[in-house]
């Protein structure tokens, strides 16, 4: 057996995944939460068996050391599991990583450099990849968040902007996601036995993006510069006028910062709901809560939106995916967006569509002529691992 340990690293924690790339089976599932806090968590999953530990975390080193402890302590030993390679989830690759790279010191440098671009994200993800180098002798890869998106064309990813401003900058869409979009579509191509389909696929999570792709290649993304742009999400506003950025500074009186915090942490179904968790608005919105309903309402106008304009960017659609918590999750939702959909030649089978699984499935009717309906779950951690295995072969 051979395994890949995947880590994400985020500004106050480490998501951790013990993963056997070629069965899919995560051996490990772990979490350490409120680095550099008076307390921290460390929450270690196997199988069923979770082990709890509460103390002064104060860095990723240390966050580190105490989850490679309990491997040893409870288990499974990464040495017995076969590790092969450490995969570290990227959030930002600009327009240097379009591919998962092996690090070494370069790479690292070069992933701190990009701080700029994901301020809140990078410097995280660089020092996850400092501490994993020093700790852990094995191969480390860096898979990217962006690097899916590489493939768009210009007129997908240039904004109408002053050119010189946009270069000196690196101001263009990015798109994120990218691992979960690219798992997705290949699942569908896997599962429909068929390479030559026009995708969109619509990753529906507390983040939330959507991609449209031509035989396997990315050739629009609803996510930009940064993960802002789009769709709506749990707290994020997705798409606005860029002019009520001005118009909150002007006329509201909010600095950047605040106004950053506005449009990240406290827009989306939060905004309008005073929620983010999908279940709790739809919930709400089934009690008759107007601002649920309106939530609701808004989310799947955008949804509709974006699924028309990409259906005209690829020229014609094969297959409709849905993913992540919400896609894979709520039924209603699905039936709702579909329905509105229908001149698309859309539909789903209502039976279908009601039934849970964690397997991929096709939730048209049978026999349905125009182009199918999809639930695909999203597996990052497993894509993870197998992107760092290929890249170390
Ligand atoms: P993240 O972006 O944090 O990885 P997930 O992909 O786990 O998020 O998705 C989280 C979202 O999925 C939450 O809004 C949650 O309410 C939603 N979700 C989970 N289960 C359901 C469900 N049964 N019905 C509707 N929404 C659900």
């Amino acid at each position: 057996m051979s395994t890949v340990l995947v880590l994400n690293s985020g500004s106050s924690s480490l998501k951790y995944q013990l993963v056997n790339p070629a069965s899919g089976e995560a051996l490990a599932v772990g979490l350490v939460e409120k680095i550099g806090e008076p307390v921290g968590v460390l929450t270690h999953e196997v199988g069923d068996d979770e082990t709890t530990r509460e103390l002064p975390i104060p860095d990723h080193g240390e966050a580190l050391r105490l989850v490679l402890g309990l491997f040893d302590e409870v288990g499974p030993s990464l040495d017995e599991a076969g590790i092969v390679a450490v995969g570290h989830r990227v959030v930002h690759g600009g327009t240097a990583y379009s591919h998962p790279t092996v690090v070494d010191d370069d790479v690292e440098a070069g992933i701190a450099a990009l701080a700029p671009l994901a301020p809140l994200h990078n410097p995280a993800n660089a020092t996850g990849i400092k501490v994993a180098r020093e700790l852990l002798d094995v191969p480390h890869v860096a898979v990217f968040d962006t690097a899916f998106f590489a493939t768009l064309p210009e007129a997908a990813y240039t904004y109408a902007i002053d050119a010189a401003v946009a270069k000196a900058h690196q101001i263009r869409r990015y798109g994120f996601h990218g691992t979960s979009h690219e798992y997705v579509s290949q699942r569908v191509s896997e599962v429909l036995g068929r390479q030559d389909l026009r995708q969109i696929v619509l990753h529906l999570g507390n983040g939330a993006s959507a991609s449209a792709v031509a035989s396997g290649v990315a050739v629009d993304t609803s996510m930009g510069l940064t993960p802002l742009e789009g769709l709506v999400m749990g707290t994020r506003s997705g798409d606005l006028d860029p002019a009520i950025v001005f118009h909150l500074r002007r006329v509201a009186g909010l600095d950047v910062d605040e106004i950053d915090n506005l449009l990240n942490k406290q827009s989306g179904l939060k905004g309008i709901a005073g929620r983010n968790d999908m279940r709790e608005v739809r919930s709400a919105a089934d009690d008759g809560d107007p601002a649920a309903l309106l939530a609701l309402a808004v989310y799947r106008h955008r949804l509709v939106k974006y699924v028309g304009a990409y259906a005209a960017v690829l020229g014609g659609l094969d297959v409709l995916t849905f993913t992540a918590g919400v896609g894979e999750n709520s039924a209603p939702l699905r039936q709702e967006v579909v329905d509105a959909l229908g001149f698309l030649g859309l539909a789903v089978d209502p039976e279908k569509n009601a039934v849970r699984s964690k397997e991929p499935r096709v939730i048209s009717p049978d026999g349905h002529e125009g182009p199918l309906v999809m639930v695909v779950p999203t597996n990052e951690e497993l894509a993870i691992a197998r992107l760092s295995v290929a890249a170390i072969s």
